[in-house]
This record gives structure tokens, C-alpha cells and sequence, in this order.
């Protein structure tokens, strides 16, 4: 196993692979490191085992921040049993890529993971590695996916589960949460009020909070969709991705899961051009971008993209320094066009996305009509999570015909295509 120590992403002070996730030092932000200088070099072999490996994320275990158990054959493999996630659908997307004027555009369709949404990969490693430390219970701030994923882990492992949330989600998140038995608590304020309080409550409970306690082993999960996007390409990395960006941190671990295979030799190439997305109603990340900033300034969120309503986005220093490093960019869309982009998806691919989709579908869709994208490249199109988690976005989009059961009523109401 390479996993090695914390390190300050700061300062670079190393710490104890354990329950920490920022520096006493300088107060910055925790992350794994790795020891890959033992590791298998030949890339043969090391592709072969990955292709050996389970259909799902933990065949990428030994990029991944878990000890793997005692050793031994069942060892290893023995802590992670639960919901396994990953091995989502890449699709190539050529009607898509025709409305949009490109050549070559794929969909990652995280959708589809066992609570539909990519989150089920970073509370995998998350859970995993909390089970390691010897927690028993787990939790998590979150603005809807991350808490039908903590409650779904909860039950399939047998573990308490607390999931704090914005008192006004969407209705189909607090259904597809409550139903798994977790304690969930609806907060009357936004996320970053959530945020706050389950971090004082992290001071004071023996908790596993996936995303504050345990984030340093919870982000490297979103490492697992490059190596995917790599793997399902046959081992190429793609020009550009285009990616959905709360917290920033889903956007920078996809290319640190780039980085990391290139340097092990298992990938060649650049680091894909990175472009965030946000909605304009919650875009610290992308108005820093265009103004030159280097910082983000923190927002007041108020967007149909809930999932995306972080107004002061941990990650968004690095997620700025990787887009402008890689010739990517971040941009806001509004609500109509996260709403054109939801449509625009649906109807080029059969995928239904729930308006986190729609904001990269529709930053993809402004980044084509800018002639941002050289028609030759090779775009990866990422799809977060499911269309039947956010319905309201859809409602009132389209007409039903009613109509009485006979065949005059269907001629005399519904227009039908004429053949040519
Ligand atoms: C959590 C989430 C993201 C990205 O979150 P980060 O905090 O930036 O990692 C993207 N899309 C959906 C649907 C999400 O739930
Ligand atoms: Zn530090």
C-alpha cells in the first residue's frame, strides 16, 4: 500500500494518517500523500491488475487512502463491503456533439451509482477508512447528495448515521434520505450555516464526518472517475473535462487522478483542460476566474442548483490555480440555462441529470458557442447525479395532451409527424 501520511497542501507539514483534516501550523487544508516509489512500474502488469479487479471502485484500491485490513487474502477486501460504487457509463455523445458544433464529446454518467449520484464514491473511501479508525458512527453537512449517500452507507454497513441539511431542499433528497433510517436534521439556514455547526459539533462528538474530519480521505475518492474516464477511454486521458464545482473538490482530485496515473506511467499526456461550472445564483468560483482573483469571495446562494449552493468553496483557491494552469476556465450559467442545459442533455442522450447536470451540460454548450473548444478535441462531459432528484426543474417545460380514449380525440388534439 503507497498511501503514506497528511500533508498540509500549505505549509507541507506531514501528519498521521487519522482523523485530521487541517493544519495546526497554517490552518490549511489536509490531503493524502503517497509513496508510489515501491510500487509496480512496469505498466503491463499494473494494468492488469487493475482490469482484474472488481467491477466498481475498489479496483482502484491502491491509489486510494485505505490500509486494506490486516493482510492476508481476505484481509484486505474486508473492509470494504457495503454499496460499491463506480464502473458509471461513458458514453459517446455524437448528437450531442453535432448540436454543439464539436466532433468528439463522451458523458460520464455518475448517475449512475447506488444513490445516484458520485458522491456514493467519496463516502466509500470516506466510510471505509472511518471503519479503519475505528468509528462507529457516521455524518455529514450536506447540500442533498452527499446525505442520501451517508444514510444509504449507514444502513448497508450497519452504522449510526447523522445527516445535516438545509431545512429547503428538495423534497425528492429529504424522501430519498429519511427512507434509509438516519437521523436526519433539517437546519433553517444555508449550507455554509450547516457547515459551520456540524464543524463545532466535529469538536465535540466522536463522530466520522465525511466531509470535515474525514474530507482528506473522502476527496481522494473523486480521484476514481479519472481513473475510469482513463481506463473506459483505453488508457488515454481526454483534452478537456467539464465539470460541476460546489466545493471544488470533485473538480481538482479528477486531475490529481490524471496526475497521478501519469506519473506512475500508466497514462501519458497533459492534464485535460479543466472548466468549472456553477450557477450564476451561487458563482464565487467563477467570479473570482473573471475577475483575476486568486481568492474567492464568499456568496449568499440562490439557484435551482442546490447540490451546487456552497457560497464559500474550500477548494476554490486550487480549482481556480488548476483551470487557469491548464488553459481551462470556470463559468456560470443562470437558472434558464441550467434548465435549456437539463433539456439539451435529455434529448441529444436519453440521460436525465438533476440541475447540476444541466450546469455543465450548459457551460459545455457556452463553451462551444464561444469557439472556446478546437471542434478536434476530445471532451469529457461530467454528470453528477439524477434528473429524478430535482423534478421541480422540469416541471412546466413541456405540454401533456389530455385527451379522451378514442382515436378522434388523439387525431384531433395531438399533431403528428408527417412522413417525407
Ligand atoms: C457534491 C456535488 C458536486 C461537486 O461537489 P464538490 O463539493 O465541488 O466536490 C457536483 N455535483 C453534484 C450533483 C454534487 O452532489
Ligand atoms: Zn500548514
Amino acid at each position: 500500500m503507497a498511501v503514506s501520511h497528511l500533508e498540509c497542501k500549505e505549509c507541507k507539514a506531514e501528519y498521521p494518517l487519522e482523523a485530521l483534516y487541517v493544519c495546526e501550523r497554517c490552518f490549511g487544508p489536509l490531503e493524502v500523500a503517497y509513496d508510489h516509489s515501491r510500487s509496480q512500474r512496469d505498466v503491463g502488469a499494473l494494468r492488469r491488475r487493475i482490469q482484474g479487479g472488481p467491477q466498481n471502485i475498489w479496483r482502484y484500491a491502491d491509489f486510494l487512502p485505505l490500509a486494506g485490513g490486516p493482510p492476508g487474502p481476505s484481509g484486505r477486501l474486508a473492509s470494504r463491503v457495503g454499496l460499491p460504487a463506480g464502473c458509471t457509463p461513458l458514453i459517446r455523445a455524437d448528437r450531442l456533439a453535432e448540436r454543439l458544433g464539436l466532433r468528439e464529446v463522451w458523458v460520464k454518467n455518475d448517475a449512475a451509482n447506488p444513490t445516484h449520484s458520485f458522491k456514493d464514491r467519496v463516502v466509500s473511501v470516506a466510510v471505509t477508512r472511518a471503519r479503519e479508525l475505528g468509528f462507529e458512527t457516521i455524518a455529514c453537512a450536506s447540500t442533498g447528495n452527499l446525505a442520501n449517500s451517508v444514510a444509504a452507507h449507514g444502513a448497508a454497513l450497519g452504522m449510526d448515521s447523522y445527516v445535516f441539511i438545509p431545512a429547503d431542499l428538495e423534497e425528492q433528497k429529504i424522501l430519498a434520505t429519511g427512507v434509509y433510517g438516519t437521523k436526519l436534521v433539517g437546519v433553517r439556514g444555508s449550507y455554509d450555516d450547516v457547515n459551520r455547526l456540524c464543524t463545532e459539533l466535529c469538536a465535540e462528538r466522536d463522530w466520522a464526518f465525511v466531509n470535515i474530519n474525514l474530507r482528506p480521505y473522502y476527496a481522494e475518492g473523486s480521484k476514481t472517475l479519472a481513473f475510469e474516464i482513463a481506463e473506459q477511454l483505453g488508457w488515454e486521458i481526454p483534452d478537456r473535462c467539464v465539470i460541476p464545482v460546489a466545493s471544488g473538490s470533485l473538480f481538482t482530485k479528477i486531475a490529481k487522478g490524471f496526475q497521478e496515473w501519469t506519473e506512475l506511467g500508466l497514462l501519458e499526456g497533459e492534464t485535460p483542460k479543466m472548466n468549472g461550472a456553477q450557477a450564476e445564483g451561487c458563482s464565487p468560483v467563477a467570479s473570482a476566474f473573471a475577475a483575476g482573483q486568486a481568492v474567492c469571495r464568499p456568496v449568499k446562494p440562490d439557484t435551482i442548483a442546490k447540490s451546487l449552493a456552497i457560497g464559500n468553496p474550500a477548494d476554490g483557491p486550487y480549482a481556480l490555480e488548476l483551470a487557469r494552469n491548464t488553459g481551462g476556465s470556470v463559468d456560470a450559467v443562470n437558472d434558464d440555462e441550467i434548465r435549456a442545459g437539463i433539456a439539451l442533455l435529455a434529448q441529444t442522450t436519453g440521460i436525465f441529470t438533476e440541475t447540476a447536470g444541466g450546469v455543465s451540460t450548459a457551460v459545455l454548450s457556452k463553451l462551444a458557442a464561444r469557439g472556446d473548444i478546437d471542434p478536434d478535441e476530445r471532451v469529457v462531459l461530467v454528470i453528477t447525479g439524477d434528473g429524478l432528484k430535482t423534478l421541480d426543474a422540469v416541471r412546466d417545460t413541456f405540454e401533456t395532451y389530455k385527451i379522451d380514449p378514442s382515436v378522434e380525440a388523439f387525431e384531433s388534439s395531438v399533431p403528428e409527424a408527417v412522413a417525407v
